[in-house]
């Protein structure tokens, strides 16, 4: 998979040269490039913001310097390796929630093009033109404002590169973990087996994998319940059994 983020703190992403991140970029299974927008200012302190239209506080993201890091980034002509346009995503808190439906949704892209905000965000017209010849989606973090899009860009791209087929060493993890399947993963267990007078539940010492299993599933739905009732309440009700319903 191809990675451009364009931002105007590239800084921030010195992190992605760390862990299972920075083994996928030397792997080659992620080619990531970060820019930063003041490559595309002209003036000679390279301004990015501007005052915004209709009164109201702080500053908004001009689009010019955006306009040509993305004509730069998508160019309209396919390159000679039969380069495609990319999806635009855009972290904002007037997005959709990013979930691991999306996760794999984004991982299954060739190109992903991040547009990081600051400010107040970015003038619309960058994402109305962009939307005029590539995918474009806004995505929120949460129902909270951060100071940029720099951080929801960590968060997305390291949900998204866990699913990029050789990354993980057990890719059979991910179909056990929460989300996986609309549920909260199990409480998790190591040795020792007895630790400050606490110990390990007895059937996950069993070796009985049935009963693993079942005890596994009660806890995941339990937990799921009490945390998250909204997963709940989404799951068919044809992937719940008598014994679960019970749970
Ligand atoms: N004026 C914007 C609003 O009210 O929706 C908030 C702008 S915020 C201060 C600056 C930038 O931070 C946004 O453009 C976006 O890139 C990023 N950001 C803030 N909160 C976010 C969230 N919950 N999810 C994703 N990105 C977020």
């Amino acid at each position: 998979m191809r990675v451009d983020i364009v931002s105007i703190f590239p800084e921030y992403f010195a992190p992605l040269d760390l862990s299972l991140i920075g083994k996928a970029r030397a792997n080659g299974l992620l080619r990531l490039a970060v820019h930063d927008l003041r490559t595309w200012t002209h003036d000679v302190h390279r301004t990015v913001d501007d005052t915004p239209y209709g009164g109201g506080p702080g500053m908004v993201m001009r689009p010019e310097p955006w306009g040509e890091a993305l004509d730069a980034l998508a160019p309209d002509e396919l390159s000679p390796d039969g380069h495609t346009l990319p999806r635009l995503v855009v972290p904002s808190p007037a997005g959709v929630p990013f979930t691991q439906a999306m996760a794999y949704e984004l991982a299954a892209e060739s190109h992903l093009l991040f547009a990081c905000g600051r400010y107040e965000g970015i003038d619309q017209r960058v994402l109305d033109h962009a939307a005029t010849r590539m995918p474009v989606t806004e995505v929120s973090l949460g129902d909270y404002v951060l100071f940029g899009g720099e951080v929801a860009v960590l968060v997305i791209l390291e949900a998204v590169t866990r699913l990029l087929p050789g990354v993980l060493g057990n890719a059979g993890s991910l179909d056990e973990e929460s989300h996986a399947h609309g549920l909260l993963e199990a409480p998790l267990y190591t040795k020792p087996a007895t630790w400050r007078g606490l110990e390990v539940p007895e059937v996950l010492r069993s070796g009985d994998h049935a009963r693993i299993a079942r005890w596994r599933r009660d806890e995941s739905l339990r937990r799921t319940a009490s945390c998250r009732p909204d997963l709940v309440g989404a799951l068919p009700p044809e992937s719940l059994d008598a014994r679960d319903r019970a749970a």
